[in-house]
């Protein structure tokens, strides 16, 4: 079997290249042709050398992944499903904006967290991405794109690790596409300007912080334990404390100087004044030892396994004037591509549940949850 170049960061690549028997920087032109061009024929490639393009017909290709549907947004939104094999299928999504054009990628076909809100939890954990199963669906869109609104510049400016997945627990895979993103040679996307989303891993944290320093997004959902211990079942194993103070310390390495975190307002759930109160005691408590942030809240896109609701508007804006009185910076999130299902947590589309996490999640849904403002306490069975 060949090699996917898509594969490899640019160091990579560069190994792969001596591998073959050629000078590291043959590597920095093929990585042009692929990334900043779009090419996958090799014999296209005209400064290649014409030994160095027979060789790579012989130990190497350019992967894209099979197209499963496109679906056009009303809006301008595009969403890919991409058939990843045996069954399992990711999305990625463009979100045109004035001033910006966002990727939201997948790091994984299906998620083992199992959040509670999220299509992709209930589907339970299938496999990770490779790093070409990662790149290749920037290395697609933009390419496409170009193509598509006729553009020679570039047309994806932003890269979110929305998609399906939990990144960090796919680290290994994640950082040479990171890097491939970053690379001058490879996209030239600023550090700023991609974000890795997390729902709080936090040794993968740290390294990260440490291997590729990029934007970060933490998923909070809930401002105490109890109440995120069952919204993001991670948070038994990385409570609320230790989790905000390895993002403040993730802050000494990161391209911005916050750290966004994600609240997706779930009705009669996580969404009440009293907890936009105790969130804004528990920030205040870690911003006096250095944390800064800014809110980004998430209108609940309902499915219907999940048993919850989406928050009112009243109730968001409610909320969010509790956290903006308090100083923090807060916005809530547009919806788009609704007309395609293309919003956070919808991106599951039909794959396959493989582990039976659904029927669990269905059992603990079985039992209402609810919140009980008079004792501020979350009614629910732990499991
Ligand atoms: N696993 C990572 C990244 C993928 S999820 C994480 O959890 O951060 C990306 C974002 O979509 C997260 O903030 C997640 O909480 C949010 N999300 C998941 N399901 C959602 C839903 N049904 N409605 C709105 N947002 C959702
Ligand atoms: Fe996984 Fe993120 Fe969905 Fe939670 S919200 S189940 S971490 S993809």
């Amino acid at each position: 079997m060949t090699a996917n170049l898509l594969e490899f960061d640019l160091e990579g690549l560069a190994v792969f290249c001596e591998g073959l028997g050629e000078k590291r920087f043959r590597a920095t032109q093929l990585f042009r042709w692929i990334h900043q061009r779009g090419m996958s024929n090799f014999d296209d490639m005209s400064d290649l050398a014409k030994s160095l393009r027979e060789k790579l017909k012989l130990h190497a290709h350019v992967a894209a992944l099979p197209i499963l549907t496109q679906q056009i947004s009303k809006d301008g939104t595009i969403k890919w499903l991409f058939d990843v094999g045996s069954g399992d299928a990711v999305e990625a999504v463009f979100i045109p904006e004035d001033d910006r054009g966002t990727l939201c990628v997948s790091s994984q076909a299906g998620c083992a967290v199992g959040c509670r809100f999220c299509s992709t939890g209930h589907q339970g954990f299938s496999r990770n991405l490779s790093t070409a199963e990662i790149l290749a669906q920037l290395w697609f869109a933009e390419h496409f794109l170009r193509r598509h609104l006729n553009q020679t510049d570039r047309v994806i400016s932003n890269v979110v690790m929305m998609g399906m997945g939990e990144p960090l627990q796919n680290y290994t895979a994640l950082v040479p596409a990171l890097k491939a993103m970053l690379d001058d040679h490879g996209y030239g996307l600023s550090r700023r300007r991609v974000t890795v989303s997390t729902s709080g891993v936090l040794p993968m944290m740290t390294r990260l912080s440490a291997d590729c320093p990029v934007a970060l997004a933490v998923s909070l959902h809930a401002p105490t334990d109890a109440l995120r211990d069952n919204l993001v079942p991670l948070n038994r194993k990385y409570p609320l404390d230790e989790l905000l103070s390895e993002c403040t310390r993730y802050l000494e390495k990161a391209p911005r100087d916050f750290i966004t975190f994600e609240y997706c307002m779930l009705k009669g759930v996580n969404d009440q004044v009293t907890h936009a109160k105790q969130l804004v005691q528990l920030i205040r408590r870690h911003a006096a030892l250095g944390l800064r942030c800014k809110f980004n809240l998430i209108p609940f896109n309902p499915f219907k396994e999940s048993g919850l609701l989406r928050s009112d508007d009243a109730t968001v804006q409610q909320f969010a004037a509790v956290l903006l009185d308090a100083g923090f910076v807060t916005t809530v999130r547009k919806t788009r591509g609704d007309d395609i299902d293309a919003a956070c947590g919808q991106l599951a589309g039909d794959v396959k549940d493989r582990t039976g996490v659904a029927e669990r999640i269905a059992q603990q849904r079985a039992v209402p949850i609810q919140w009980h403002a008079a004792t501020s306490s979350f009614d629910t069975p732990h499991t």
